[in-house]
């Protein structure tokens, strides 16, 4: 149950301004008010999610077509010649609405932005981060499979 009312759900259902580009049934695609570049754009589900674990398959994939089509578009209008998706997903990943929403950001060449500055690993890390994750996945899906 939602307490405070959410932003996004209320650009959704019109109940506040926003620059809309594109819709379909349960998507929506708008201006980002802060925009890395002019014609940042945010897609989102019209329902309540709060971030992609809550977001259905399908709905998932609807809003991965959306987003190709605004990069088609932030192409074709700004001749962008490259765009980045981003999602943040919980407030330690700098997740600020928590109405789930991906983020596509038009680039251009010498545009200056670094979006993860990277680092390395020590030697035989990188085997046991690979060998958790595989660990994690194999009993998610043994867990699945009880249902
Ligand atoms: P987050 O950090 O949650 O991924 O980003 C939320 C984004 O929503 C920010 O980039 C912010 O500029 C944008 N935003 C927040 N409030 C509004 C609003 O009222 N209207 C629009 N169009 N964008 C908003
Ligand atoms: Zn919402």
């Amino acid at each position: 149950m939602l307490v405070s009312p959410c932003i996004f759900c209320q650009i959704a259902a019109g109940d506040h301004l926003a620059v809309r580009i594109l819709e379909t049934d349960q998507v929506m695609a708008f201006l980002d008010i802060a925009p890395v570049h002019p014609g940042h754009a945010l897609v989102i589900p019209k329902d309540h999610y709060e971030n992609l674990l809550e977001l259905p398959d399908e709905l998932w994939g609807e809003m991965g077509q959306v987003c190709r089509q605004v990069a088609q578009a932030l192409q074709k209008a700004f001749q962008a010649p490259g765009f980045n998706l981003g999602m943040n997903n919980f407030e330690a990943a700098g997740q600020a609405v928590f109405h789930a929403h991906i983020h596509v950001i038009p680039r251009f060449y010498g545009d200056g932005l670094q979006l993860f500055p990277q680092s390395g690993y020590q030697p035989g890390e990188m085997q046991e981060v690979g060998r958790r994750l595989r660990q994690a996945l194999a009993s998610e899906e043994e867990m699945g499979g009880k249902d």
